[in-house]
């Protein structure tokens, strides 16, 4: 790119990125221009900009919005029931709770489909009941991620994943009878 040369970006999609827990590095590629043009133009049209101080904390606080540097959405929304001390709520468990029409019951944990904590669209939010669900659910998309089959497990010596049928369960980890007779044997 020249220098001076003006190169359109489309500022509402720009501050999206950035807001979704992108940097001006990201969103500079998204428009292949470099960081500073991004820096600049978000100046000018008076973007707030995440400050080092602020990005420790909150990577942005703006009308009532930020996002954590987990990459959550918090809200201010002060008389809702799941709300935080602070008057924020995260955003997604908001949102779950629209839905259900109520205030979301203790222990209750809203899980991304997506596994990205800002994408708050109602398609990828999962109510689990509880917190041994919603990791059953990251179990799964674990083993569906690693071998195509929900149900299979990975055996905690070999690391190979396999229908537990074959492995032998011991509270939450699984492993291969063979393998574990190896263990024993090496270990003694
Ligand atoms: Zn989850
Ligand atoms: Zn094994």
């Amino acid at each position: 790119m020249r220098k001076g040369e003006f190169k359109p970006i489309n500022l509402c999609f720009a501050q999206k990125v950035y807001w979704e827990g992108g940097t001006l590095r990201q969103v500079a590629k998204v428009f292949c221009v470099d960081r500073n043009t991004v820096q600049s133009r978000f100046k000018k049209f008076k973007i707030p900009i995440k400050s080092m101080s602020e990005g420790k904390k909150h990577c942005y606080r703006n009308g009532g919005r930020y996002l954590d540097t987990k990459g959550y959405i918090y809200v201010l929304k002060p008389d809702h029931p799941n709300t935080t001390k602070s008057g924020y709520i995260r955003e997604h468990v908001f949102i779950a709770s629209q839905v259900l029409g109520k205030p979301l019951p203790e222990g209750v944990v809203v899980h991304h489909h997506n596994e990205i904590p800002s994408y708050n669209k109602n398609s990828n939010l999962v109510i689990c009941e509880n917190d041994i669900y919603h990791r059953y659910l990251h179990v799964r998309m674990r083993a569906l991620e690693a071998c195509g089959d929900v149900k299979w497990r990975k055996c905690w010596i070999c690391r190979k994943w396999d229908d537990p049928k074959n492995l032998y369960k011991n509270d939450s980890t699984y492993r291969h009878s063979s393998c574990y007779n190896n263990y024993r044997r090496n270990a003694a």
